[in-house]
């Protein structure tokens, strides 16, 4: 692993190598072919199981004609002021903005161009944001997002998906500039050369030695991720000289069921429902956010919380695959009544009875909510409840880039002929947990993807 610097022995060569087939290498592959290049995209694994894949596929984006058909009309200064405040203004502000603009013609050029299947999503709401503005598959899996994004990619003639090719080195010449990679495919090893080269193999949330180091709180937390994403983009940028940015940043989740390990919906607590402890307790407002959250439930005795909630949100949940898998699992538990659920999920009857009195007060304005949360209310039988974890989702610090994509050095300099996207590059969450915003996830991956791909291509195009 590393950069190699024999820049003269290649087993072939093809315009451009993309490093990672998860939605940020997808759509640069596909955003590159249609400007006629030749793209070949190797992928570490043998089944798409990406953190795309695994995601819950939400793509947010402002001003789309879908969100315009569903009657609501909003800007991607908007959508951008969102992702802000809820970072505290601690994102590049005009790398902000630029994504949230890339966004509207981005979905719309998914479902045209591409062939993703997308709907619009308007009956919950994500923390923090003021407005609907997710497309997502209708399954509401990232899986359905992949599938289509590879049936793009297979369509293609000029590009192409190869599976179990794991990237080893990048090879570079002189001033460190990008020439090709080595990559390993079965017993194999071909060192491809290539123009330009999109690093979209995500961060370095399955390497635990990166964790300690940069998110040292999420060290023994479950890592819900896909396994290929180790790190080795970033370790590859900065060994050209390559600037870092938020590397202490990442996307945890507050409701992973346990032991289980099947995301549950955080529409079920957005829309009314809530949180205990052990004791039957709740210990903070859960609509901070699910990522900051997590921290909270990883902090309560067993690492463990439970998610209650009621019918309504029950049918809610039923629109998510996951959910339904958790069912089948046997995961979430129903009575008529609380004491019946409490004994049903093993916490104490007369606590979680209290604890509903209290949750049910504050909804009925009698007192405040003594976590701060603004939006209790009323819970009707039957309820339900499930136990979930906290769990580390993704990294998003890494490396600088530009409006295109382009690796930058700490002088602002660009690395000759290397792109960055997704989980590799630096992203728009702030620092820790608290400022991730949902969406960002894939307003990055595929944002740069999309902008990386066009740019390397016309850039191919140019002869530069
Ligand atoms: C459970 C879950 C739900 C989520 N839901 C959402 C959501 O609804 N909306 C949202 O915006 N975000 C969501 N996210 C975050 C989102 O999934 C990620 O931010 C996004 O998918 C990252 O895309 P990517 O292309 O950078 O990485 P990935 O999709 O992870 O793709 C990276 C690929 O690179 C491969 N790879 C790694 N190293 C190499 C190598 N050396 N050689 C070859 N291949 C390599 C990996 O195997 C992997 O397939 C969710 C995350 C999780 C875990």
């Amino acid at each position: 692993m590393g950069v190699d610097r024999d820049t003269n022995n290649w087993s072939f060569d093809t315009d451009i190598v993309v490093v990672g087939s998860g939605g940020c290498g997808l759509t640069a592959a596909i955003a590159a072919a249609q400007r006629d290049v030749e793209v070949l995209v190797f992928e570490k694994q043998s089944r798409p199981w990406s953190n795309t894949a695994r995601s819950g596929g939400m793509i947010p984006a402002a001003g789309t004609r879908f969100q315009h058909d569903a009657g609501i009309r909003e800007t991607p200064e908007a959508f951008a002021a969102d992702i802000l405040r809820k970072n505290h203004h601690t994102s590049d502000p005009e790398m902000t903005l630029h994504l949230a603009r890339t966004a509207t013609g981005m979905v719309e050029w998914l479902v045209d161009e591409a062939g993703v299947d997308l709907v619009f999503i308007d009956d919950f709401k994500y923390p923090g944001h003021s407005q609907y503005r997710m497309h997502a598959p209708p399954s509401r899996t990232g899986a359905d997002l992949v599938r289509d994004l590879r049936r793009a990619v297979e369509n293609h003639a000029q590009a192409e998906l190869i599976t179990d090719a794991s990237v080893t080195h990048l090879v570079a010449g002189a001033n460190d500039s990008v020439a090709g990679v080595i990559v390993r495919h079965g017993t194999q090893q071909e060192r491809v050369r290539a123009r330009k080269i999109i690093l979209a193999c995500n961060g370095f949330a399955g390497n635990s030695d990166m964790v300690a180091k940069y998110c040292p709180s999420m060290s023994n937390a479950l890592y819900f991720g896909g396994e290929g994403n180790t790190g080795e983009g970033i370790l590859w940028g900065q060994e050209l000289g390559g600037a870092v940015a938020f590397m202490d940043a990442f996307q945890a989740h507050a409701s992973v069921a346990t032991p289980h390990g099947i995301l549950v919906t955080y529409a079920l607590i957005m829309e009314g429902g809530f949180q205990v402890n052990s004791a039957g307790h709740r210990f903070g407002d859960e609509t901070s956010g699910y990522s900051e959250h997590a921290l909270a439930v990883l902090t309560q005795p067993g690492g463990v919380a439970w998610d209650i909630y009621d019918e309504s949100l029950h049918q809610l949940g039923l629109s998510f695959d996951d959910y339904r898998q958790a069912i089948e699992a046997g995961a979430i538990k129903q009575s008529q009544t609380i004491e019946g659920l409490a004994r049903e999920l093993g916490l104490p009857p007369d606590t979680l009875s209290e604890t509903l009195k209290k949750y049910h007060a504050c909804a009925a304005d009698e007192r405040g909510d003594e976590h701060g949360r603004t939006d209790c209310r009323r819970l009707e039988p039957p309820f339900y409840g499930v136990k979930v974890t906290g769990a580390l989702f993704h990294t998003q610090g890494g490396l600088k880039v530009d409006f295109h994509g382009r690796v930058l050095r700490e002088d602002g300099n660009p690395i000759p002929n290397l792109y960055a996207g997704g989980g590799v590059a630096a992203g728009i969450s702030g620092h820790g947990p608290g400022g991730y915003f949902s969406g960002n996830g894939l307003l990055t991956a595929i944002g740069y993807g999309v902008l990386a791909g066009r740019h390397a291509a016309s850039m191919i195009k140019r002869g530069q």
